[in-house]
C-alpha cells in the first residue's frame, strides 16, 4: 500500500519538475499570469484542485526560484504532494517544510480565503507570513498574518482585511479565539473568519498533540462568590488516603471513598452529600480534593507573594496571570490561605481536537510524526508520510549514558561540554525543565564556561539565540520545546569539529520530544551527533518506574561506581518508564476527546442557530413557538392545579408585564384557561413593543437581538456548567460507572434546561425590554 502511494506520488512529482522546468522559458508576466488561468480552471470547486496540482505546484517551483532565489527540491515537491492527499509529511528538520508548504497553500489560495499554515508560536506565524508573503504576492494571491505585530494589541488587528486574504498564516490558539470570539458577535458585520476550508499545521505534533490537551477557554463575567472554598479545603485536609480517598495510578485522579463520603457528613453535618441539594457542595469538596492531593506545588504552581501562579508542565516556566478554570483555582488558593480571588466563569471553549475537526481538509508537516501514526488516525484521519532526506543522514545518535544518580549524571555531562568547548564544537544542551535549566547554567559558570541560556523571555529571543547555536564554541542551554522552528546553520570549520552535538540531559516525555531534539543537529545532510544521559533519579524514571528501581537507585545512589551498562533491565526500566508517561498523555488526549464531544455537538447547533437568528429576515414563527412552548410549560408545572390567580400574576409581573392590570377576575380559572390568558397577555405585551418600533427593520433588528440574547444567556450558563460537571464526574466516587457515561447524560439533561430557560428569556426579553428606536435603523435595548 505505501509502496504503491509512494509509486503514485512520484509521478506526480515527475510531472511537476517537468512542468517547472518548461515554465522556465515564461516571461515574469506570463508566470503570474498562471494564477488566473488556474483559478479560472478550478471555478471555486476544491474537487478539482487535483487536477490542477501539477501546473499549480509547478508554478510555484519557478516562481520561488525567481522571487526567493529557492528552487523546491524534488523531495519538497514530494512532501507537498503527499500533503494534498490528507498526511502528515514527515520531513526532517532543515529539510525546508516552510517553503515546501507555499505548494498547497498557493494550491489551495487558487479558491479564495479560508486557508490556513497555522504554526506553533506568532513569531514563527510572522516570520514565514513575511517570507512566504513575497511569492504569493508576487503571483497574485493574497496573504496575512493573522498574529498581532510587535506592540499591537490582539483586539486592534484588522480582522476583516486578515480573513479576507487567500492564505492566513497564524497560530492555533489566534485562530482559536478568533473563532469563539466570532461566535460570541451579535451581528453578521462583527464576524470575521470565513470558511474553514483548508488548515495545513507546521510543527503537527507540537500543535495536535502536545498542545491539545488544554482547551481553549475565554472567561468573562465573574461568577457569585462562593463561601465553600475555605470549609471544603478544611475537611478534605483532615481525609485520610485509602480509607477516605483514593489517588489513581496515574496520580492524575482522586475519587472520595463511601467511607469518606460518610465522614464529610459527619463533619459538615449534612444528611446526605449525593443528592441534588449538595450538589454545589459535593463540587467545592471534590475541588478541594483535588488541590490538595493531586495538584503539588512547585511543579504545578507555585505561592509568590501571596498569589498562586501556575507552572507550565512542559518547561517548567511561570504562567503569570493563568488561572485553572472552574474554581480549580480557587481551591488552591484556599489549601494555600492565600486570599481567594474571583472565580471567572467560562464562556466560550473548545479543543484544539474539535477546532481542527471543523476543517474541510487538514494536512500537516513535522521532523517527528511516525511514533504517534496511530492518534494522528483516529482522532484526524491523517496519515503519516515519511519523505526522505535532501541528502543522506549522517548525524551520529549515540546510545544512551546510563548513570545511578543524577549528581553523577550532571557532573559528566559537565564534562563532555568542556570538552567539546575546548575543541570548540558548539553544544545545544537540553533539559525538561527551566528549573533544571537554571542548575546547568549554574554548573557552566562555575566551570567558567561562557553559555547561553534559553530563559524564555519571549519567542522573538529565544529564535535570536537558537540561530546562533551552531557557531563555533557556541553553548546554549535550552528547554526541550524552546526555539522551535528556528533553523541552525553551521560552518565549514564547525563540520569538521564534528558538527553540532545536541545533549539531552534526560529522557523528555516520549521518544517524539526526544527525536524532535535530535533532530536539532546534522541537517541537510552536514554532519552532527546527538546523545542522552540518563539517570535512575530523573523525573520521568522516578514518577514511574517500578519499586524496585526506586529502591535500587536509593541504595546505591552514593556508590564509587555510578555508570550503568546501557543493556539489560534499567535501559528496560527507563524505556518503560517512558512509554507509562507516553501512554498516560495518549489516554488523556483522548479523554479530552471524549468529554469534548458532548459539548462539541451542543456548541455546534447552538452556534448554527446564532447564525441562522443572524441574518434571519422572519422571526415571528419562532417568536410564537416559543411563547406558546412557555405558557405550556407554565401550565404543565401546576398539574396539581390549584386555584391560584397569585402564581399566574406573579408568573406575569416577573417575566412578561410588571405593571399588569387584569381587566377582569382571574380567579376561579382553569388551568388551560390559566394558560390562554398568559399567552395572551404575551402577545398583548408583544404588540405594544412593536407599536414603539413600527418600522419592520427596527422590528426584526429588536426581535434578532432579544433572541440571540436569550440564546447567549442560557448557553453562557450552559458551558460554565459542563465545565462543572465535568469536574465533578471525573472524580464520581461510585467506581462502577462510567465516568465518561454518566458526563453524557447530564449533559444532555442540562442542555434540555437550557433550551427551556432560552425559551423563557426570549419571552422575557421581547416582552419586557425598554426600546428607544434611533435614527440609524438601529433599536437601544435595555433588558429586563
Ligand atoms: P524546516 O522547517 O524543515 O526545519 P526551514 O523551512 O526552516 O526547515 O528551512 C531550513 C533552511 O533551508 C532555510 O534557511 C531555507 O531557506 C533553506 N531551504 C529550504 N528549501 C530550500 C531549497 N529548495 N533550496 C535551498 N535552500 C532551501
Ligand atoms: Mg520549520
Amino acid at each position: 500500500m505505501a509502496v504503491l502511494q509512494k509509486r503514485h506520488y512520484q509521478k506526480t512529482v515527475r510531472q511537476v519538475l517537468m512542468l517547472a522546468e518548461s515554465y522556465q522559458q515564461m516571461s515574469d508576466e506570463e508566470l503570474q499570469q498562471q494564477t488566473q488561468i488556474l483559478k479560472d480552471q478550478v471555478n471555486g470547486d476544491q474537487k478539482r484542485l487535483k487536477a490542477v496540482l501539477p501546473a499549480a505546484y509547478a508554478v510555484v517551483c519557478e516562481a520561488a526560484e525567481r522571487v526567493l532565489g529557492l528552487r523546491p527540491y524534488p523531495v519538497q515537491v514530494l512532501g507537498a504532494v503527499a500533503m494534498e492527499d490528507g498526511n502528515i509529511a514527515e520531513m526532517k528538520t532543515g529539510e525546508g517544510k516552510t517553503l515546501t508548504a507555499t505548494m498547497p497553500m498557493y494550491l489551495h489560495g487558487l479558491m479564495g480565503s479560508g486557508n490556513f499554515l497555522i504554526t506553533a508560536n506568532e513569531y514563527l506565524a510572522a516570520r514565514d507570513a513575511h517570507d512566504m508573503g513575497k511569492l504569493y504576492r508576487w503571483l497574485g494571491l493574497t496573504v496575512a498574518s493573522a498574529v498581532p505585530e510587535l506592540g499591537q494589541k490582539p483586539e486592534d488587528r484588522d480582522l476583516d482585511t486578515i480573513y479576507q486574504a487567500d492564505i492566513v498564516y497564524t497560530t492555533n490558539s489566534t485562530l482559536g479565539f478568533d473563532y469563539l470570539f466570532d461566535n460570541l458577535a451579535k451581528s453578521p458585520q462583527e464576524q470575521h473568519l470565513r470558511s474553514l476550508n483548508f488548515a495545513l499545521i507546521d510543527e503537527a505534533d507540537a500543535v495536535l498533540l502536545d498542545t491539545a490537551q488544554t482547551p481553549l477557554v475565554i472567561s468573562g463575567v465573574p461568577r457569585v462568590q462562593s463561601n465553600y472554598y475555605q470549609s471544603a479545603d478544611q475537611v478534605v485536609k483532615l481525609l485520610q488516603e485509602q480509607d477516605d480517598y483514593e489517588i489513581s495510578d496515574d496520580l492524575k485522579n482522586a475519587w472520595f471513598t463511601p467511607q469518606g463520603i460518610v465522614k464529610m457528613e459527619q463533619y459538615l453535618d449534612v444528611d446526605n452529600l449525593l443528592t441534588q441539594e449538595w450538589t454545589d457542595l459535593y463540587r467545592h469538596l471534590v475541588l478541594a480534593l483535588r488541590a490538595n492531593y493531586i495538584q503539588k506545588r512547585e511543579r504545578n504552581y507555585v505561592v509568590k507573594d501571596n498569589e498562586v501562579v501556575l507552572i507550565d508542565a512542559e518547561n517548567g516556566r511561570e504562567l503569570p496571570g493563568m488561572k485553572m478554570q472552574a474554581g480549580m483555582h480557587q481551591a488552591l488558593e484556599a489549601k494555600e490561605q492565600v486570599e481567594i480571588t474571583p472565580e471567572q466563569r467560562t464562556m466560550a471553549t473548545i479543543t484544539y481536537q474539535d477546532l481542527f475537526r471543523m476543517f474541510k481538509q487538514l494536512a500537516g508537516m513535522t521532523g517527528t510524526a511516525a511514533t504517534d501514526k496511530k492518534e494522528f488516525l483516529e482522532v484526524y484521519n491523517l496519515s503519516v508520510f515519511k519523505v526522505p532526506t535532501n541528502r543522506p543522514n549522517i548525524r551520529k545518535d549515540f546510545p544512551d549514558h546510563l548513570f545511578i544518580s543524577n549528581r553523577a549524571k550532571l557532573l559528566a555531562t559537565v564534562d563532555v561540554v568542556k570538552a567539546a568547548y575546548q575543541k570548540g564544537q558548539p553544544v545545544l544542551v537540553e533539559t525538561g525543565s527551566l528549573e533544571l535549566s537554571e542548575l546547568y547554567s549554574n554548573l557552566l559558570l562555575k566551570e567558567r564556561i561562557p553559555h547561553s541560556l534559553l530563559n524564555a523571555r519571549s519567542e522573538v529571543k529565544e529564535a535570536e539565540i537558537i540561530r546562533h547555536a551552531g557557531e563555533k564554541g557556541a553553548i546554549t542551554v535550552a528547554t526541550s520545546m524552546a526555539g522551535r522552528g528556528t533553523d541552525i546553520n553551521i560552518s565549514k570549520e564547525v563540520e569538521e569539529l564534528g558538527g553540532l552535538l545536541v545533549l539531552g540531559t534526560e529522557r523528555m516525555q516520549n521518544r517524539r520530544i526526544d527525536n524532535q531534539l535530535r533532530g536539532r543537529a546534522g541537517r541537510q545532510g552536514a554532519p552532527g551527533e546527538s546523545v542522552f544521559y540518563v539517570s535512575l533519579e530523573d523525573k520521568v524514571v522516578t514518577e514511574n518506574a517500578p519499586k524496585s528501581i526506586r529502591r535500587f537507585a536509593h541504595r546505591h545512589a552514593h556508590d564509587q561506581q555510578q555508570t550503568l551498562s546501557n543493556h539489560g533491565r534499567f535501559r528496560n526500566a527507563i524505556n518503560r518508564s517512558q512509554q507509562i508517561l507516553t501512554n498516560q498523555e495518549r489516554n488523556a488526549r483522548f479523554e479530552t476527546l471524549q468529554y469534548g464531544e458532548v459539548s462539541r455537538i451542543q456548541r455546534e447547533s447552538i452556534y448554527q442557530t446564532r447564525n441562522w437568528i443572524m441574518q434571519a429576515t422572519q422571526l415571528d414563527p419562532l417568536v410564537t413557538m416559543c411563547f406558546e412552548a412557555v405558557a405550556q410549560g407554565f401550565g404543565s408545572k401546576r398539574a396539581d392545579w390549584v386555584d391560584d390567580s397569585q402564581t399566574l400574576l406573579e408568573f406575569i409581573y416577573q417575566n412578561v408585564d410588571p405593571d399588569y392590570q387584569s381587566s377582569r377576575d382571574l380567579s376561579g380559572l382553569s388551568n388551560e384557561e390559566q394558560v390562554k390568558v398568559l399567552l395572551q397577555v404575551m402577545q398583548d405585551r408583544l404588540q405594544v413593543m412593536h407599536q414603539q418600533l413600527p418600522h419592520q427593520d427596527q422590528w426584526i433588528y429588536f426581535e434578532r437581538l432579544a433572541v440571540l440574547r436569550a440564546v447567549d444567556q442560557g448557553w453562557v450558563e450552559q458551558v460554565d456548567q459542563l465545565d462543572m460537571l465535568m469536574q465533578v464526574t471525573k472524580s464520581r466516587s461510585i467506581a462502577q460507572v462510567n465516568p465518561i457515561f454518566e458526563y453524557q447524560k447530564e449533559a444532555q439533561k442540562a442542555y434540555q434546561t437550557m433550551r427551556e430557560h432560552i425559551k423563557l428569556q426570549v419571552v422575557r426579553n421581547l416582552t419586557n425590554s425598554d426600546v428607544i428606536p434611533q435614527p440609524d435603523g438601529t433599536v437601544d435595548v435595555e433588558f429586563p
